[in-house]
């Protein structure tokens, strides 16, 4: 499948945001972003005025690349959130908040979205008794998520107490580290989704 091979911190410095794509080292003075918070290139600090379509353009991208999901599926996200009752950007960002991946990394078992990605895939977590290893899975209510037994002593998966802890848990999830166990509580709510995203710029981005 594709990924994206492109260094991760230049996503941010193109992006104007730190997106937590490489997991504790994001929360370091080793970020790169925190150290020249301009785009790459030669232009990266030249102040240019971005006509609406870039504005829209660049909000949508943030949100993709934050959560590591291609064009094809991010528009997919849309086409459904648009059909669903209730304000489509609100419902956008909680069906991408709702994919396997980002609530492995909610909960601290992985690092970043990238890697919890990884682990979805290496087959580790089980979702109500049976394994799943589809990223893009998406938790519903009642949801309980575990690591399989054989998998626990995985140190990330050790950390995962400890990750909570700096990184806090969004109130729609719990997590018993101790027992290796994640619970989808509710519906991720908007408030719940505390990095900035403008998702009205995105919609309109797609409804032209
Ligand atoms: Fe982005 Fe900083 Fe993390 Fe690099 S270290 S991915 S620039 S937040």
């Amino acid at each position: 499948m594709a990924r994206y091979i492109d260094a991760k911190c230049r996503l941010c410095r193109r992006e104007g945001a730190k997106l937590f794509l490489k997991g504790d080292r994001c929360y370091t003075d080793k970020c790169a972003y925190e150290r020249r918070p301009y785009a790459p290139g030669q232009a990266g600090r030249l102040r240019r005025k971005m006509s609406d379509y870039a504005v829209q353009l660049r909000e949508k991208q943030k949100v993709r690349r934050m959560y590591g999901i291609l064009e094809d599926q991010f528009r997919a996200y849309f086409k459904k959130a648009d059909m669903m009752k209730g304000v489509t950007g609100t419902n956008l960002l909680s069906l991408i908040e709702r994919r396997l991946d980002n609530v492995i990394y909610r909960m601290g078992f992985a690092n970043s979205r990238d890697q919890a990605r990884q682990l979805v895939r290496h087959g580790i977590f089980q979702i109500n008794g049976r394994r799943v290893d589809i990223p893009s899975y998406s938790c519903k209510p009642g949801d309980v998520v575990v690591v399989a037994e054989g998998s626990r002593k995985i140190p990330v998966i050790l950390e995962a107490q400890d990750v909570i802890a700096r990184r806090g848990c969004p109130a729609w999830l719990e997590v018993d580290g101790a027992n290796f166990k994640g619970t989808v509580k509710a519906l991720p709510q908007r408030e719940d989704i505390t990095f900035p995203i403008a998702e009205h710029l995105i919609v309109e981005l797609y409804s032209k």
